[in-house]
């Protein structure tokens, strides 16, 4: 099977095409007039046309299934070369932009929710993904190629913010590799120029991993799913806390560096009767002290046959007025998309029970 020319950065490209200065131009041809084939890229020879072609492909996933919410959000399903499917998630926002001359312009924002690897090993209680098991990891160019999909299905301009979460199917820090090759080819001001301050990996807390993130320098955002603040309730939620304890999480938070501007998420999945209580809130309060954080409070979004049950909006709020009473930041997602089966891995699973076609 040829490989995708999406795996390579500009650089990359530079020492793989000659001369040298054609790769800019097939990056401006794939990236900014995003044609999807190699005879489309007018202004290279022939031959070296014909060269690409033989060796790469563009693109090598399709889009299989398309659901659209109620809210605007897009929820596709991409059938990979090998047959298997993963999900991606178009998120919009309102984004208000205040002009010199006074007036408003709602625009959208968007925000895309990429997955990272066809199922996974972590194995979480509450997680659909986590039900099939794991298969394989994504190559950087089946994780670059989701972005360029959904852009060129809703006409995204290349010069668009938007903003990239890798809060899909798939632990990003079990695939580091391929997810930092990512993220430097969406980052390059000749392709899409998606500054990695607009990049937020989440991962369940491989600390090791974090580590080694932070070392790696990309400058992107930090999430943490931590869900729940003592390690024997977190234990039975995220098999993956027996690794990697609470408190070990929290020490290679410590030693991330965050932007100045910038914090650590944190991600807390409220389940009801499960980790919805005061003294839980209280805890959490306790765990980030001293650290430069926002809580994002998610509700627990059932599936059929989920061990767990949605939580009360009052038991939610209660939760956040708690944290916020006490100084932590702290939003509640809104539950973008709940229409169209948003929680991960969830129109996966319905494509392979035969419900959606
Ligand atoms: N593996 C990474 C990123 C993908 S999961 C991680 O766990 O952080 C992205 C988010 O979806 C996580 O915060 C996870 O807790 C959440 N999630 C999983 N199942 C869910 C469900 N049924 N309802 C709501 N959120 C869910
Ligand atoms: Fe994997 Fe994240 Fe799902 Fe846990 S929540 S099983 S880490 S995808």
């Amino acid at each position: 099977m040829k490989p995708s020319i999406l795996n390579y950065t500009l650089e990359e490209l530079e020492t793989l095409v000659s001369p040298k200065f054609r790769a800019k131009q097939i990056y401006n041809w794939i990236y900014n007039k995003r044609v999807d084939s190699f005879h489309e890229m007018q202004n290279i020879p022939k031959n070296l046309r014909e060269e690409l072609d033989a060796k790469y492909v563009i693109y090598n996933s399709t889009i299989v299934n398309k659901q659209i919410s109620s809210d605007g959000s897009i929820k596709y399903l991409f059938k990979l070369h090998d047959g298997h499917t993963v999900e991606t998630v178009l998120l919009l926002m309102r984004d208000t932009q205040y002009n010199e001359d006074g007036s408003i312009k709602h625009l959208p924002k968007y925000t895309v929710c990429v997955s990272s690897q066809v199922g996974c090993k972590v194995g979480c209680a509450f997680c659909l993904t986590a039900k099939g098991g794991f298969i394989r990891d994504l190559e950087a160019s089946e994780i670059v190629e989701q972005i360029l999909q959904v852009y060129n299905d809703n006409d995204i301009d290349s010069n668009r913010r938007v903003n990239i979460v890798y809060m899909g199917m798939g632990e990003p820090l079990d695939n580091l590799q391929n997810l930092a090759q990512a993220i430097k080819v969406f980052k390059d001001p000749n392709g899409l120029s998606i500054s990695p301050h607009r990049q937020t990996v989440s991962t369940s807390g491989l600390s090791s991993k974090i580590d080694k993130l932070a070392k790696m320098d990309l400058g992107i955002n930090l999430a943490i799913s931590l869900h729940a603040v003592d390690d024997e309730l977190r234990q039975q939620l995220m098999p993956i806390n027996k690794a990697y304890n609470i408190a070990s999480i929290m020490e290679a938070v410590r030693r991330f560096p965050v932007n100045l501007r910038k914090k650590v998420m944190f991600e807390y999945l409220i389940i009801k009767d499960v980790n919805d209580d005061i003294a839980s809130a209280k805890k959490l309060v306790k765990l980030l002290n001293g650290i430069q954080s926002k809580v994002n409070l998610i509700y627990f979004n059932p599936y059929p046959g989920s061990p767990f049950c949605r939580p009360d909006t009052e038991s939610v709020k209660k939760f956040q007025e708690y944290l916020l009473s006490k100084g932590v930041l702290c939003t509640i997602r809104e539950s973008k998309g709940l229409d169209i089966s948003a929680a991960c891995g969830q129109l996966r699973e319905q494509k392979l029970s035969g419900e959606v076609q």
